[in-house]
């Protein structure tokens, strides 16, 4: 027991230093390490978990502490009964005694409860007596017992036996006999605590190496190992990978996560059959691995990817029969200078390369460049730039109209879209910023921002008496998580007095897909502040049509550049038309997006689509030319425009 309280120990160390972990990753650790281990049974508990617990049920924990030294929980572990009962009634005693092992306080660690009396014991024990003294059983007949101390964690052994005529005897081979228990016990454990404490230093160092999910190394094993060769054989001859498999979410959505694990599992076989002997990889997190590879040339390196993609495409196993893994893997070409970097660093350039790919279809493979770099670096900069720029307001709200199409192409409102006007580098379009602020939650500063100043334009637009026009914000994900979100736009959108049903939200589809039933429950409490809520970017997620059956919203935007990517247009036609369809009987207006050309246009209004926002009709344009052309067109129709022109 001793020894295993130092592998517990040694367990909360190794544990608490794997931060950040959570509570089902520990759980998984600890069921392999009890798969293998049968003399304890460890369990743990988090904070939470171990305020309802009887602290008597358990008999020794320790706790599990972060690398900040704050608490994460408990780890505790009981010896099964019946091994130590087995092995007592075993070695020595046969049915003569009853035996317990009791704590210092007479409570039973181990062995047959009930019969003892509790106060007498403790009032032994604090005399420190090793003689027989008699004891009250359950049906108050007199019994001899007698408490020998074993040198582990203050405990003593219990012997109960009934007093008979053949009384002297009894004492006499009980004594005897509990003698030998003593010494008995006192060598098995000791040989037992030194067997256990090396194999669980083992335990504990295949532990500390290995990815529990996959089996595979895990990321300070391959730091370890990989920063060795670097050290020891030419750099130059090697390269890192960083490999995604692409679409893993949509895997464990459609298949759940135990299938999911198992999956990852069997592609952390696939690189280790793939890999010469001893590859060195491993899995980083989630769904990316990274190793290091010995290459000659780029094109060796290149072929070697696609060969791993046949290889990848050549083993069906069962599990994913129906889904194809497809690969994203970029890769980082040391250079003599690199000696200094760290592997951390070097991982992360070929994770750069690899996100720099990724976006385009199917299996995907490419270098870190100087272009790469130039990107990493132009990122940094815009990001050191943001604090100043939201100081400075350089972020200015365009808007591009919306054309109510079946309604004589006139404009119904229109959509908020950021610029920054960025004193050095000039115009900059969202797509290049918004991912930065994603990263550390500014944008939901930005997106405060721009609804504020869009109602104190739109407030002042009412204010001249004109006809009221709708105007559409986008919020983040993040943004909409706020506890504070609902009452924050409620607010302003009350400060500036604009009436209900002209402010619009609009949410990408990604938001919604993890909690449907929290975002339902926003767009009710917004739809009561009188606020009109729409799905974005709809078509271009993969479970759109599930999230249409569940979601009170109002509006659904359809990307029409993603359908653009399809190349047979007749079938193409067929499903936005029945989107459009199905999206009525919803009683759900529909805003094509992205058109650009008048047959789109003859095409949508014919389906029945309620309005468009493209360049067909109007880009994206600053908030005082979009006043001007509302005040030019006042309630004509416009005319589309060919963008091929
Ligand atoms: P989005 O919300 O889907 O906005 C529509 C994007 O499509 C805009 O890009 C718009 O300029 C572009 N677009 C509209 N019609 C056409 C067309 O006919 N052809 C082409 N090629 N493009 C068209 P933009 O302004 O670059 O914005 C990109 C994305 O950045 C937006 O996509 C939105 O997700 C995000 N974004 C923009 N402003 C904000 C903001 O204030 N807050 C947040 N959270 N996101 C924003
Ligand atoms: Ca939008
Ligand atoms: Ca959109």
């Amino acid at each position: 027991m001793e020894g295993d309280l130092h592998t517990l120990k040694g367990l909360a160390v190794s544990l608490g230093a794997m931060d950040p972990v959570g509570k089902e990753e520990i759980n998984r650790i600890i069921t392999d390490i009890n798969e293998e281990n049968k003399f304890m049974k460890i369990g743990f508990a988090d904070n939470a978990d171990w305020m309802g617990s009887n602290p008597d049920d358990d008999y020794y924990s320790v706790p599990v502490r972060n690398r900040e030294d704050q608490p994460l929980g408990l780890l505790y572990a009981t010896n099964p009964d019946d091994i130590l009962r087995n092995m007592i009634d075993e070695t020595v005693l046969s049915g003569v005694l009853v035996t317990e092992i009791l704590d210092q306080n007479g409570m039973v660690v181990a062995g047959n409860a009930g019969t003892k009396d509790q106060e007498k014991v403790r009032e032994v024990i604090s005399k420190g007596s090793q003689l027989p003294f008699p004891m009250d059983s359950q049906g108050n007949r007199q019994q001899m017992a007698v408490l020998i101390p074993l040198e582990i964690n203050n405990w003593y052994v219990l012997s109960v036996f009934p007093q008979s005529g053949k009384r002297d005897r009894h004492i006499e081979t009980g004594i005897g006999a509990l003698i030998l228990l003593s010494s008995g016990l006192f060598l098995y454990f000791f040989c037992r605590q030194y067997k256990s404490i090396n194999e669980n230093q083992e335990a504990l160092l295949e532990l500390a190496n290995r990815d529990s999910l996959t089996g595979c190394r895990n990321f300070p094993a391959f730091k370890k190992e990989a920063e060795r060769v670097i050290r020891e054989e030419n750099i130059l001859s090697y390269a890192v990978w960083y490999c995604d498999i692409k679409k893993f979410k949509f895997i464990n959505d459609i298949l759940g996560y135990e299938e999911g694990d198992r999956i990852l599992s069997s592609i952390a076989d696939l690189f280790r059959d793939y890999g010469e002997e001893e590859a060195l990889f491993c899995r980083v997190s989630a769904d990316n691995f990274a190793g290091l590879h010995k290459y000659e040339t780029r094109e060796e390196m290149r072929s070697w990817f696609h060969n791993l993609v046949e290889f990848f495409q050549s083993r069906e196993l069962p599990s994913y029969k129906t889904i194809t893994i497809e690969l994203c893997m970029g890769v980082y070409c040391m250079e003599e200078n690199d000696r200094d970097l760290s592997i951390e660093r070097i991982v992360n350039r070929a994770n750069i390369a690899q996100k720099h790919v990724k976006s385009q279809p199917g299996n995907q493979f490419g270098f870190y460049n100087k272009e790469i770099r130039n990107k990493v670096v132009y990122e940094s900069e815009l990001e050191s730039e943001i604090d100043r720029a939201i100081r400075n307001r350089e972020f200015k709200p365009f808007i591009q109209p919306k054309i109510s199409i079946q309604k004589g192409n006139r404009i119904a409102g229109g959509e908020v879209l950021v610029r920054w006007e960025n004193p050095r580098k000039g115009t900059i379009p969202p797509g290049l910023f918004i991912p930065l602020m994603e990263r550390d939650g500014k944008i939901v500063k930005l997106d405060r921002y721009m609804f504020e100043v869009a109602c104190q334009w739109l407030n002042s637009y009412l204010k001249t008496g004109r006809e009221p026009v709708n105007l559409a914000v986008n919020v983040s994900k993040i943004g909409m998580l706020r506890d504070d979100f609902v009452d924050f736009y409620g607010r302003v959108k009350e400060k500036y007095q604009i009436p209900d049903g002209l402010l619009e939200l609009e949410f990408t589809e990604t938001v919604m897909l993890n909690d449907d039933a929290v975002f339902s429950s926003l767009v009710s409490r917004l739809h009561k502040k009188g606020f009109v809520c729409s799905l974005d970017d709809f078509g271009s997620g993969y479970s759109s049509l599930n999230l249409l059956k569940n979601l009170p919203i109002d509006v659904l935007k359809l990307d029409i550049m993603f359908f653009r990517k399809s190349t047979d247009i007749k079938r193409e036609r067929i499903v936005i038309s029945n989107i459009i369809n199905m999206a009525k009987e919803l009683q759900i207006r529909t805003i094509a997006e992205g058109v650009e050309y008048v047959e789109t246009v003859d095409f949508l209004t014919s389906a029945g689509c309620d309005v468009i926002q493209g360049y067909v009709f109007a880009k994206p344009m600053p908030i005082e030319a979009f006043d001007e052309m509302l005040l030019k067109k006042k309630g004509e129709a416009l005319i589309p425009e060919d963008i091929r022109v």
